[in-house]
């Protein structure tokens, strides 16, 4: 018999027609004999609206009291699918995390599962029952409810699948897969039918937000086979799973791209030990995160230091360099926000020669001025004036054949 795990979204189960919807899917892969737990998200919506009321009330809301507040859309959710299946003769029983008990560390409202036990559930699936659970959330040694970060329902799927030792985890959702791009951007993109979890892990670090970061990090670590697929449509959707055979992979699994980024340069910076050190670390300081980072060679003594943050600390980035600039004798500061960052991701790059010169080369044909490069072992980005980006994910898509056939 195999046990299955179903995750539905906030969209998956937006209205009580989509709960009754979700109700029968889920009966319908019970009656073929499979033990299914199912994660439910809070009703599409519902954590904003709660973190709205929180504000209204604290600025900065408390953040044990945030996490008592929005574990409550996941507990609405999860009583109404019980009910619904209920409802058409399905056996079913709910559980927030603290009741399974899914036990984390007690940072609130960013926690870490530390364990789950996983009795209460495989009694339940041997009696035959649907197991709800809550997502998002969990208890931490004291007793306080914590949540895991947004999106977080997803990490409660995944290590539910691996404490139960699941088939396969389903993360049912409102697209009906993962993508070679963004369809908005290209129409041509096409759904992958598999993709590796550390491709995965670089498309959702540069912005495709299908799945948490985390979630596809758990998947990997345990090894838990994972779908994503449309709770609307029928389809198989696209398996995250571990490198296949040589023959089967492509070359290029998709191209991500970032529009948040912004570019700061510091130009004549002596060329001195310290130097990076002595621009980086007061940005850190303020808990900017810096992504790509470049610093030429210097030719009369003097370099260029580069780097890009998000656009929401640009202006306070900018403010830090401009105060510093003189006291590190460097020449002015050169800012701009105008920029975005495409990446093409896959593990076929790593046994392949060629592939950033075929996307320079693309990109030159198009006359697009690459402004930046940096490069992973699956992974190349450039940065380049945010009105090519259309024009350059489209090039590149066709370049590396990932239209649909
Ligand atoms: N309800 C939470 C959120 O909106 C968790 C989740 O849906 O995964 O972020
Ligand atoms: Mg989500």
């Amino acid at each position: 018999m195999a046990v299955f795990v179903y995750k539905f979204g906030g969209t998956s189960v937006g209205s009580v027609e989509r709960i009754k919807a979700v109700a029968e899917k889920i009966k319908k892969s019970r009656d073929q004999g499979n033990h299914i737990v199912a994660v439910v998200s809070a009703m599409s919506g519902e954590t904003n609206r709660l973190t709205g009321l929180a504000k209204e009330i604290q600025s900065s809301p408390n953040n044990r009291e945030m996490d008592v507040l929005l574990s409550t859309g996941e507990q609405v959710t999860m009583s109404l699918l019980s009910m619904a299946l209920h409802e058409i003769n399905c056996p079913a029983c709910s559980y927030t995390g603290g009741q399974v008990k899914i036990l984390t560390d007690s940072m609130h409202t960013k926690a870490r599962i530390r364990e789950i036990d996983d009795v209460k559930v495989k009694k339940d699936l041997d009696k035959g029952r649907v197991v709800v659970v809550a997502g998002f959330q969990g208890i931490d040694e004291e007793g306080n409810i914590t949540t895991l970060g947004r999106g977080g329902s997803d990490t409660t799927a995944v290590a539910l699948a691996a404490a139960l030792k699941a088939d396969e985890c389903h993360i049912y959702t409102d697209v009906d897969g993962v993508y070679t791009t963004d369809p908005r951007v290209e129409p041509k993109a096409r759904k992958l039918d598999k993709i590796t979890f550390e491709e995965m892990l670089e498309m959702a670090s540069l912005g495709s937000k299908v799945l948490q970061i985390r979630a596809v990090e758990f998947a990997g670590k345990y090894n838990v086979a994972l779908r994503v697929l449309s709770s609307f449509e029928e389809g198989e959707g696209t398996l995250i799973t571990y490198e296949e055979s040589e023959m089967e992979r492509a070359l290029i699994s998709g191209i991500a791209f970032n529009r948040d980024e912004a570019k700061l340069t510091i130009t004549g910076v002596p060329d001195l030990p310290g130097v990076a050190s002595k621009i980086l670390c007061p940005v850190a300081d303020k808990n900017i995160e810096v992504d790509m980072i470049i610093q030429n060679i210097a030719d009369d003594a003097t370099t260029d230091f580069t780097f890009t943050v998000h656009r929401n600390d640009y202006e306070r980035a900018k403010k830090i360099l401009e105060d510093i600039c003189s006291d590190l004798g460097a020449k002015e500061v050169t800012t701009d926000d105008t920029i975005v960052k495409i990446s093409i991701v896959g593990v076929g790059m790593r046994s392949h020669a060629g592939i950033a010169s075929t996307m320079f080369k693309v990109l030159a044909d198009e006359g697009i001025n690459i402004r930046m490069i940096s490069t992973s072992e699956i992974k190349i980005s450039v940065v380049v004036d945010e009105k090519y980006l259309e024009l350059a994910v489209r090039a590149l898509h066709k370049a590396f054949e990932l239209e649909q056939e």
